[in-house]
């Protein structure tokens, strides 16, 4: 049937995310493991060595915690989350970074409702790699704008960059695995995010452009308010 056809590949991407995620993950293994074996033969590590081994060990790192949060379970521990609190949270965490760059955040987040029913560690997340992603595309200097409105029981914030923008045939590739056109990316970024706003019933709009910027809107439903 049509439901059991669905089921089945939605196995299969899983699978197939398990596979590049392993792979992703043994080139840096083997990388640590080849410089075992040349201490174990004698090679005295060296500062390069150790920088190698250092930036491998960064690799994993990176990919194993932008995976970490699909493991969660969904549909528990959802709960109400202040959307304007958890988003100045994530400011706050990517500040020392942007402020390496000279980038500035500028945030309008006078809206009315900010509650949601959400995971809160998910939906941070999402923030945090919407922001990044805004960080990693500018030059130096420049500004992250991130607004918040309110539209007929929807919260929608919006992260602006005046990053690199993006062609029609990359923003076609947008949430696919392992799609990155950065030298250290993972490509696993935006389809996390892009799951987990799935779950929580919102929407992920994206406008870019080439050498301009990219905005990235989240929509997320309200709590309903009882008056
Ligand atoms: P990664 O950041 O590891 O490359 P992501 O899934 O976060 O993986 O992003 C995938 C790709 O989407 C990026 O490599 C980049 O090409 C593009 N992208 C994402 N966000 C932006 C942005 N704000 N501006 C321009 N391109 C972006
Ligand atoms: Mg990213």
């Amino acid at each position: 049937s049509d439901s059991m056809m669905i089921q089945a590949e939605k196995m299969n991407v899983v699978g197939q995310l398990a596979a590049g995620i392993a792979h992703e993950i043994r080139n840096p293994l083997t990388a640590l493991k080849g410089f075992v074996q040349l201490f174990r033969s004698g090679t005295i590590p060296n500062e390069m060595f150790l920088n190698i081994m250092e930036a491998e060990l960064e690799r994993i790192d990176v990919i194993s915690s932008e995976f970490l949060t699909l493991a969660q379970p969904a549909n528990t521990d959802f709960n109400t989350v202040d959307m304007r609190d958890l988003v100045s949270n994530v400011i706050d965490l990517l500040d020392t970074e942007a402020f390496k760059k000279s980038i500035s955040f500028v945030v309008e987040n006078n809206v009315k409702e900010t509650d949601v029913n959400g995971i809160s560690s998910q939906l941070k997340q999402v923030f945090i790699n919407l922001i990044k992603n805004a960080i990693e595309v500018m030059q130096n200097e420049g500004t992250i704008t991130i607004t918040f409105k309110n539209h007929e029981g929807f919260i929608l914030i919006s992260v602006h960059d005046e990053g690199v923008g993006m062609s029609e045939e990359q923003l076609k590739r947008l949430g696919e695995p392992f799609f990155t056109t950065k030298q250290n990316g993972t490509g696993l970024g935006l389809m996390v995010t892009y799951r987990i706003i799935n779950q929580h019933n919102g929407e992920v709009n994206v406008e870019s452009k080439v050498n301009a910027g990219t905005t990235f809107t989240v929509k997320l439903p309200l709590i309903a308010k009882v008056d």
